[in-house]
């Protein structure tokens, strides 16, 4: 079977998240969405909530799960007896960062292979930081994220103290 994860903060999930999703999940047999539990300081949503708002959007997909890690991702794919960890690529800054830890990862795990996955031109400017600023100011994101996580998002900044 081809396992394959993909880890990720997803803080919150956008659509070019999913789209990276859906793409790869046609690709291996199991895919597992990582949620890196300790690899961004200060997220907006814990990483429960992270997990809970992605195994929502991702009901539908047979062959995708959720789940959370602490630690080095090689161990985690290793773990899970993973072939693969899958990447998403937007823009030429993404390349330098996502290129030194696939060697670095390769070193560490010489089995796992990371797999790139160029993003859709209409979502290549989605960042989860670009949302979170847009849903600070009140703007719509109805185009970044799936309701469900625009709703979550609204929930957090209305009860967040204004500095
Ligand atoms: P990390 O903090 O590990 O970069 P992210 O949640 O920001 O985690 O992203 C997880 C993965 O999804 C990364 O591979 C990232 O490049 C990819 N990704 C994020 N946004 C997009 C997008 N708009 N299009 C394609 N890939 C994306």
């Amino acid at each position: 079977m081809r396992i394959a994860i993909c880890p990720g903060s997803f803080d919150p999930v956008t659509f070019g998240h999913l789209d990276i999703i859906g793409r790869a999940s046609l690709l291996f047999d199991r895919l597992i969405v990582a949620v890196t539990r300790n690899q961004i300081k200060n997220p907006l949503f814990s990483a429960e909530e992270r997990v809970e708002m992605l195994k929502d959007v991702l009901e539908t997909y047979n062959n995708v799960e959720v789940d959370s890690f602490d630690g080095l991702t090689v161990d985690y794919a290793l773990h899970k007896k993973a072939k693969a960890i899958v990447r998403g690529l937007r823009v030429v800054s993404d390349f330098e960062n996502e290129f030194r830890m696939a060697l670095t990862n390769k070193k560490l795990a010489c089995h796992v292979e990371t797999v790139f996955l160029m993003t859709r031109g209409e979502y290549s400017f989605i960042s989860s930081s670009t949302v979170k600023e847009i849903a600070f100011f009140g703007g719509s994101l109805r185009s970044l994220v799936p309701p469900l996580v625009e709703e979550k998002l609204k929930h957090k900044y209305k009860y967040l103290p204004q500095s």
